[in-house]
Protein backbone atom coordinates (compact mmCIF):
# COMPACT_ATOMS: atom_id res chain seq x y z
CA UNK A 1 0.00 0.00 0.00
CA UNK A 2 2.55 1.96 0.45
CA UNK A 3 4.62 1.57 -2.24
CA UNK A 4 1.69 1.71 -4.22
CA UNK A 5 1.32 5.36 -2.79
CA UNK A 6 4.62 5.87 -3.27
CA UNK A 7 5.24 5.75 -6.69
CA UNK A 8 1.61 7.09 -7.43
CA UNK A 9 2.63 10.11 -5.99
CA UNK A 10 5.91 9.98 -8.21
CA UNK A 11 3.87 9.26 -10.91
CA UNK A 12 2.29 12.49 -10.53
CA UNK A 13 4.67 14.13 -9.87
CA UNK A 14 6.57 13.26 -12.68
CA UNK A 15 3.79 13.45 -14.98
CA UNK A 16 2.91 17.33 -13.29
CA UNK A 17 6.96 17.72 -13.67
CA UNK A 18 6.34 16.77 -17.77
CA UNK A 19 3.50 19.03 -18.25
CA UNK A 20 4.41 21.99 -16.66
CA UNK A 21 8.53 20.94 -18.82
CA UNK A 22 6.83 20.50 -21.53
CA UNK A 23 4.65 23.56 -22.12
CA UNK A 24 7.60 25.65 -21.01
CA UNK A 25 9.34 23.81 -23.26
CA UNK A 26 6.56 24.59 -26.18
CA UNK A 27 6.12 27.83 -25.07
CA UNK A 28 9.74 28.27 -25.55
CA UNK A 29 9.91 26.47 -28.47
CA UNK A 30 7.15 28.22 -30.19
CA UNK A 31 8.56 31.70 -30.33
CA UNK A 32 12.37 30.21 -31.20
CA UNK A 33 10.16 28.58 -34.33
CA UNK A 34 8.52 31.97 -35.21
CA UNK A 35 12.34 33.54 -35.30
CA UNK A 36 13.69 30.49 -37.24
CA UNK A 37 10.92 30.18 -39.45
CA UNK A 38 11.32 33.96 -40.53
CA UNK A 39 15.12 33.35 -40.74
CA UNK A 40 14.56 30.15 -42.75
CA UNK A 41 12.06 31.75 -45.04
CA UNK A 42 14.15 34.66 -46.20
CA UNK A 43 17.47 32.31 -46.72
CA UNK A 44 15.19 29.85 -49.04
CA UNK A 45 14.15 32.92 -50.77
CA UNK A 46 17.89 34.29 -51.69
CA UNK A 47 18.99 30.57 -52.20
CA UNK A 48 16.07 29.82 -54.26
CA UNK A 49 16.89 32.90 -56.59
CA UNK A 50 20.44 32.05 -56.89
CA UNK A 51 19.98 28.62 -57.92
CA UNK A 52 17.12 29.76 -60.36
CA UNK A 53 19.64 32.35 -61.73
CA UNK A 54 21.89 29.30 -61.71
CA UNK A 55 19.68 27.09 -63.63
CA UNK A 56 18.85 29.71 -66.38
CA UNK A 57 22.64 30.16 -66.73
CA UNK A 58 23.09 26.36 -67.10
CA UNK A 59 20.28 25.24 -69.24
CA UNK A 60 21.40 28.36 -71.59
CA UNK A 61 25.25 26.38 -72.14
CA UNK A 62 23.52 23.16 -72.43
CA UNK A 63 24.03 22.18 -76.10
CA UNK A 64 23.48 18.23 -75.36
CA UNK A 65 20.94 16.06 -74.72
CA UNK A 66 22.45 14.09 -71.84
CA UNK A 67 22.00 10.57 -69.90
CA UNK A 68 23.84 10.00 -66.79
CA UNK A 69 24.69 6.16 -67.60
CA UNK A 70 26.67 5.62 -64.35
CA UNK A 71 25.22 6.82 -61.19
CA UNK A 72 25.38 4.77 -57.77
CA UNK A 73 22.46 6.00 -56.01
CA UNK A 74 24.13 5.26 -52.20
CA UNK A 75 27.94 5.50 -51.25
CA UNK A 76 30.43 2.88 -49.58
CA UNK A 77 28.24 3.13 -46.48
CA UNK A 78 24.19 2.79 -48.25
CA UNK A 79 23.39 6.38 -47.80
CA UNK A 80 21.99 8.50 -50.39
CA UNK A 81 20.54 12.26 -50.76
CA UNK A 82 17.52 10.70 -52.26
CA UNK A 83 15.62 10.78 -55.26
CA UNK A 84 14.73 14.41 -54.68
CA UNK A 85 18.19 15.58 -54.80
CA UNK A 86 18.89 13.76 -57.79
CA UNK A 87 16.35 14.87 -60.18
CA UNK A 88 17.05 18.56 -59.00
CA UNK A 89 20.83 18.07 -59.82
CA UNK A 90 19.74 16.26 -63.57
CA UNK A 91 17.15 18.62 -64.44
CA UNK A 92 20.02 21.37 -63.31
CA UNK A 93 22.60 20.17 -65.83
CA UNK A 94 20.36 18.74 -68.43
CA UNK A 95 20.22 15.65 -67.82
CA UNK A 96 16.87 13.63 -68.95
CA UNK A 97 17.55 10.60 -67.31
CA UNK A 98 19.91 8.32 -65.34
CA UNK A 99 20.90 4.66 -64.76
CA UNK A 100 20.33 4.12 -60.77
CA UNK A 101 21.91 1.57 -58.95
CA UNK A 102 23.61 1.11 -55.40
CA UNK A 103 26.75 -0.20 -54.36
CA UNK A 104 27.40 -4.08 -54.27
CA UNK A 105 30.23 -3.81 -50.65
CA UNK A 106 29.48 -1.24 -47.88
CA UNK A 107 32.39 -0.42 -46.16
CA UNK A 108 32.91 -1.70 -42.71
CA UNK A 109 32.96 1.36 -40.14
CA UNK A 110 35.14 0.20 -37.35
CA UNK A 111 34.51 0.53 -33.42
CA UNK A 112 38.20 2.63 -33.65
CA UNK A 113 37.28 4.71 -36.90
CA UNK A 114 36.29 8.36 -35.54
CA UNK A 115 34.43 9.11 -38.77
CA UNK A 116 31.72 7.15 -41.22
CA UNK A 117 33.84 6.09 -43.82
CA UNK A 118 31.82 6.67 -46.88
CA UNK A 119 34.64 6.28 -49.67
CA UNK A 120 36.24 2.82 -50.23
CA UNK A 121 39.47 4.51 -49.05
CA UNK A 122 38.09 6.83 -46.06
CA UNK A 123 39.53 3.75 -43.79
CA UNK A 124 41.19 1.07 -43.42
CA UNK A 125 38.20 -1.05 -42.75
CA UNK A 126 37.46 -4.22 -45.08
CA UNK A 127 34.32 -4.41 -47.43
CA UNK A 128 31.47 -6.86 -47.66
CA UNK A 129 29.36 -8.26 -50.10
CA UNK A 130 25.75 -6.16 -49.24
CA UNK A 131 22.31 -7.03 -51.08
CA UNK A 132 20.71 -4.45 -48.82
CA UNK A 133 22.00 -1.80 -51.58
CA UNK A 134 19.35 -3.03 -53.68
CA UNK A 135 16.39 -3.05 -51.98
CA UNK A 136 17.31 0.59 -50.61
CA UNK A 137 17.45 1.26 -54.09
CA UNK A 138 13.99 -0.49 -55.32
CA UNK A 139 12.77 1.63 -52.37
CA UNK A 140 13.53 4.67 -53.20
CA UNK A 141 12.58 4.01 -57.05
CA UNK A 142 8.90 2.65 -55.91
CA UNK A 143 8.36 5.68 -53.54
CA UNK A 144 9.32 8.43 -56.36
CA UNK A 145 6.51 10.00 -58.56
CA UNK A 146 6.00 8.82 -61.80
CA UNK A 147 7.10 11.44 -63.55
CA UNK A 148 10.33 11.15 -61.57
CA UNK A 149 10.31 7.06 -62.27
CA UNK A 150 10.05 8.64 -66.03
CA UNK A 151 13.80 9.79 -65.78
CA UNK A 152 15.30 7.37 -63.54
CA UNK A 153 16.69 3.14 -64.88
CA UNK A 154 16.76 0.99 -62.08
CA UNK A 155 19.60 -1.66 -61.78
CA UNK A 156 20.33 -4.17 -59.83
CA UNK A 157 23.72 -5.26 -58.60
CA UNK A 158 24.54 -6.28 -54.81
CA UNK A 159 25.79 -9.78 -55.91
CA UNK A 160 29.00 -11.47 -54.67
CA UNK A 161 30.39 -12.59 -58.17
CA UNK A 162 31.87 -15.24 -57.21
CA UNK A 163 29.01 -16.67 -55.10
CA UNK A 164 27.00 -19.23 -57.52
CA UNK A 165 24.11 -17.83 -55.33
CA UNK A 166 23.98 -14.64 -57.29
CA UNK A 167 21.55 -15.72 -59.83
CA UNK A 168 19.17 -16.86 -57.29
CA UNK A 169 19.23 -13.65 -55.54
CA UNK A 170 18.87 -11.74 -58.94
CA UNK A 171 15.99 -13.97 -59.56
CA UNK A 172 14.89 -12.99 -56.25
CA UNK A 173 14.43 -9.39 -56.59
CA UNK A 174 12.88 -9.81 -59.78
CA UNK A 175 10.15 -11.87 -57.87
CA UNK A 176 10.26 -9.24 -55.25
CA UNK A 177 9.83 -6.12 -57.10
CA UNK A 178 8.17 -7.65 -60.71
CA UNK A 179 8.69 -4.29 -63.58
CA UNK A 180 11.53 -2.69 -61.71
CA UNK A 181 14.50 -3.65 -62.73
CA UNK A 182 16.05 -2.72 -66.17
CA UNK A 183 19.48 -3.98 -66.38
CA UNK A 184 22.21 -5.65 -63.75
CA UNK A 185 25.43 -3.65 -62.58
CA UNK A 186 27.76 -1.96 -61.71
CA UNK A 187 28.63 -5.46 -60.83
CA UNK A 188 32.42 -5.64 -59.31
CA UNK A 189 35.20 -8.35 -60.60
CA UNK A 190 38.66 -6.64 -60.68
CA UNK A 191 38.78 -3.56 -58.93
CA UNK A 192 42.15 -3.19 -57.44
CA UNK A 193 41.68 -1.77 -53.75
CA UNK A 194 37.64 -2.82 -53.35
CA UNK A 195 39.27 -6.63 -54.11
CA UNK A 196 41.78 -6.15 -51.86
CA UNK A 197 39.71 -5.28 -49.28
CA UNK A 198 36.23 -7.34 -49.45
CA UNK A 199 36.59 -10.67 -47.61
CA UNK A 200 36.75 -13.81 -49.71
CA UNK A 201 38.11 -14.83 -53.20
CA UNK A 202 38.98 -11.95 -56.10
CA UNK A 203 36.25 -11.55 -58.15
CA UNK A 204 36.59 -12.59 -61.91
CA UNK A 205 34.22 -11.41 -64.56
CA UNK A 206 34.37 -14.81 -66.03
CA UNK A 207 33.87 -16.52 -62.47
CA UNK A 208 30.65 -19.85 -63.27
CA UNK A 209 28.76 -17.35 -61.05
CA UNK A 210 28.83 -14.49 -63.34
CA UNK A 211 28.35 -16.99 -66.23
CA UNK A 212 25.28 -17.98 -65.33
CA UNK A 213 24.11 -14.14 -64.49
CA UNK A 214 24.62 -13.38 -68.00
CA UNK A 215 23.28 -16.18 -69.46
CA UNK A 216 19.70 -14.95 -67.66
CA UNK A 217 20.66 -11.67 -68.52
CA UNK A 218 20.78 -12.40 -72.29
CA UNK A 219 17.82 -14.26 -72.06
CA UNK A 220 15.90 -11.24 -70.38
CA UNK A 221 17.14 -8.49 -72.65
CA UNK A 222 18.67 -6.64 -69.82
CA UNK A 223 22.20 -5.19 -70.06
CA UNK A 224 25.11 -5.97 -67.91
CA UNK A 225 27.39 -3.23 -66.58
CA UNK A 226 30.40 -4.29 -65.20
CA UNK A 227 33.43 -3.11 -63.93
CA UNK A 228 36.68 -5.23 -63.82
CA UNK A 229 40.03 -3.78 -64.61
CA UNK A 230 42.14 -4.29 -67.65
CA UNK A 231 44.83 -4.93 -66.18
CA UNK A 232 46.73 -4.85 -62.57
CA UNK A 233 49.22 -2.56 -60.17
CA UNK A 234 51.70 -1.40 -63.00
CA UNK A 235 51.70 -3.45 -65.68
CA UNK A 236 50.79 -1.61 -68.98
CA UNK A 237 49.60 -4.70 -71.18
CA UNK A 238 45.99 -5.77 -70.28
CA UNK A 239 46.90 -8.68 -68.76
CA UNK A 240 42.94 -9.34 -67.50
CA UNK A 241 40.85 -8.10 -70.36
CA UNK A 242 40.68 -11.65 -72.22
CA UNK A 243 39.09 -12.66 -68.74
CA UNK A 244 36.23 -10.13 -69.52
CA UNK A 245 36.08 -11.24 -73.41
CA UNK A 246 35.79 -14.96 -72.32
CA UNK A 247 32.28 -13.64 -71.04
CA UNK A 248 31.51 -11.05 -73.84
CA UNK A 249 32.50 -13.98 -76.51
CA UNK A 250 30.29 -16.83 -74.61
CA UNK A 251 27.29 -14.57 -73.95
CA UNK A 252 26.88 -13.17 -77.43
CA UNK A 253 23.02 -12.46 -76.75
CA UNK A 254 23.97 -10.79 -73.66
CA UNK A 255 24.37 -6.64 -74.22
CA UNK A 256 27.67 -5.88 -72.16
CA UNK A 257 28.72 -2.03 -70.64
CA UNK A 258 32.51 -2.28 -69.62
CA UNK A 259 32.60 0.32 -66.84
CA UNK A 260 35.41 2.73 -67.29
CA UNK A 261 36.95 0.48 -70.47
CA UNK A 262 38.72 -1.08 -67.22
CA UNK A 263 40.50 2.18 -66.12
CA UNK A 264 40.69 2.68 -62.60
CA UNK A 265 42.47 3.47 -59.61
CA UNK A 266 45.97 3.80 -60.78
CA UNK A 267 46.13 1.96 -64.40
CA UNK A 268 47.29 2.74 -67.26
CA UNK A 269 47.55 0.72 -70.29
CA UNK A 270 49.63 1.59 -73.40
CA UNK A 271 47.75 1.78 -76.90
CA UNK A 272 44.11 2.15 -74.94
CA UNK A 273 42.22 3.38 -78.18
CA UNK A 274 43.75 0.58 -80.15
CA UNK A 275 42.95 -1.84 -78.22
CA UNK A 276 39.13 -1.29 -77.72
CA UNK A 277 38.54 -0.51 -81.08
CA UNK A 278 39.93 -4.12 -82.14
CA UNK A 279 37.50 -5.66 -79.06
CA UNK A 280 34.80 -3.44 -80.49
CA UNK A 281 35.07 -5.19 -83.89
CA UNK A 282 35.19 -8.47 -82.65
CA UNK A 283 32.54 -7.76 -79.83
CA UNK A 284 29.32 -6.67 -81.16
CA UNK A 285 27.49 -7.24 -78.12
CA UNK A 286 30.32 -4.68 -76.13
CA UNK A 287 29.43 -1.38 -75.39
CA UNK A 288 32.03 1.07 -73.13
CA UNK A 289 31.46 3.58 -70.20
CA UNK A 290 34.00 6.44 -70.66
CA UNK A 291 33.17 7.58 -66.39
CA UNK A 292 35.56 8.58 -64.15
CA UNK A 293 39.32 7.79 -64.46
CA UNK A 294 39.36 7.04 -68.50
CA UNK A 295 37.53 9.96 -68.94
CA UNK A 296 39.88 12.12 -66.66
CA UNK A 297 43.18 10.20 -67.14
CA UNK A 298 43.41 9.14 -70.27
CA UNK A 299 40.66 10.62 -72.81
CA UNK A 300 41.05 14.24 -71.44
CA UNK A 301 43.68 14.49 -68.86
CA UNK A 302 43.27 17.65 -67.21
CA UNK A 303 40.52 18.86 -69.42
CA UNK A 304 42.35 18.34 -72.66
CA UNK A 305 40.75 16.06 -75.05
CA UNK A 306 42.98 12.85 -76.64
CA UNK A 307 42.13 13.10 -80.31
CA UNK A 308 43.39 9.46 -80.83
CA UNK A 309 40.06 8.72 -79.22
CA UNK A 310 37.51 10.10 -81.70
CA UNK A 311 38.17 7.70 -85.00
CA UNK A 312 37.47 5.25 -82.22
CA UNK A 313 34.17 6.57 -81.32
CA UNK A 314 33.50 7.75 -85.13
CA UNK A 315 33.85 3.72 -85.93
CA UNK A 316 31.56 2.58 -83.64
CA UNK A 317 29.17 5.90 -82.50
CA UNK A 318 26.62 3.16 -80.64
CA UNK A 319 29.11 1.72 -78.17
CA UNK A 320 29.83 4.63 -76.03
CA UNK A 321 28.16 5.83 -73.03
CA UNK A 322 29.22 8.37 -70.02
CA UNK A 323 28.01 9.10 -66.55
CA UNK A 324 29.25 11.31 -63.76
CA UNK A 325 30.13 7.25 -61.28
CA UNK A 326 28.98 9.91 -58.81
CA UNK A 327 28.45 7.47 -55.25
CA UNK A 328 24.94 8.64 -53.61
CA UNK A 329 25.80 12.51 -52.53
CA UNK A 330 24.56 14.31 -55.09
CA UNK A 331 24.67 17.94 -53.82
CA UNK A 332 25.56 20.43 -54.08
CA UNK A 333 24.17 20.73 -57.77
CA UNK A 334 26.86 22.21 -59.16
CA UNK A 335 29.32 19.62 -58.25
CA UNK A 336 26.84 17.21 -60.02
CA UNK A 337 26.95 19.80 -63.14
CA UNK A 338 30.13 19.81 -63.83
CA UNK A 339 30.76 16.13 -63.33
CA UNK A 340 28.80 15.47 -66.11
CA UNK A 341 29.38 18.41 -68.46
CA UNK A 342 33.50 17.78 -68.27
CA UNK A 343 32.17 15.36 -70.88
CA UNK A 344 31.28 18.67 -73.41
CA UNK A 345 34.79 19.04 -74.34
CA UNK A 346 34.49 15.57 -76.46
CA UNK A 347 30.97 15.98 -77.17
CA UNK A 348 31.42 19.44 -78.80
CA UNK A 349 34.70 17.65 -81.25
CA UNK A 350 32.31 14.91 -82.22
CA UNK A 351 29.51 15.75 -85.34
CA UNK A 352 26.45 16.65 -83.49
CA UNK A 353 24.59 12.97 -84.34
CA UNK A 354 27.39 11.29 -82.74
CA UNK A 355 27.35 13.58 -79.92
CA UNK A 356 23.73 13.13 -79.35
CA UNK A 357 24.51 8.79 -79.49
CA UNK A 358 26.73 9.23 -77.02
CA UNK A 359 25.61 11.67 -75.03
CA UNK A 360 21.94 10.52 -74.46
CA UNK A 361 20.48 7.80 -76.78
CA UNK A 362 23.10 4.99 -76.73
CA UNK A 363 22.78 4.03 -73.30
CA UNK A 364 19.00 4.14 -73.95
CA UNK A 365 18.78 1.70 -76.08
CA UNK A 366 20.54 -0.77 -74.36
CA UNK A 367 17.75 -0.86 -72.05
CA UNK A 368 14.65 -3.44 -72.28
CA UNK A 369 10.85 -1.65 -73.95
CA UNK A 370 9.46 -2.43 -70.00
CA UNK A 371 10.96 -3.30 -66.14
CA UNK A 372 11.64 -7.03 -66.36
CA UNK A 373 9.12 -9.39 -65.11
CA UNK A 374 10.07 -13.32 -64.19
CA UNK A 375 8.90 -16.30 -66.21
CA UNK A 376 7.20 -18.81 -64.60
CA UNK A 377 10.12 -21.23 -65.07
CA UNK A 378 12.07 -18.86 -63.09
CA UNK A 379 10.23 -18.28 -59.80
CA UNK A 380 12.11 -19.37 -56.52
CA UNK A 381 10.37 -20.62 -53.46
CA UNK A 382 9.99 -17.56 -51.02
ZN1 LIG B 1 33.52 1.36 -61.48
ZN1 LIG C 1 30.84 3.15 -60.44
Amino acid sequence: MLNREVIDAFGEMNIAFDDVFIRYAKGKIIIKREECVMKKNLIYLVVLMITMLGSVVYAADSKHDLVDAHLHFVDFAQNTDGVDALISCMDNAGVTDAVMFGLPVTKIWGEYEKKQPVHSLDAETRMYWDSKTDYIVAGAYLKATPEQQKKLHPFLCGINTVDKNSLQQVKRLIQIYPGTWQGIGEVFAHHDYISYMTAGEIPRPDSAALMEVYKFAGEYGMPVIIHTNITSGSNTTPLYMDQLMNAVKANPKTKFVWAHIGISNDLDVNGLAGIIMDQLKMYPNLSVDLSWLVFDNIIAPKGVLNKAWIPVIKTYPDRFTIGTDIVGRFLPQDKYYATIHKYDVLLDALPADIAQKVAHDNFLNLLPPTGIVLKDKDRIQM
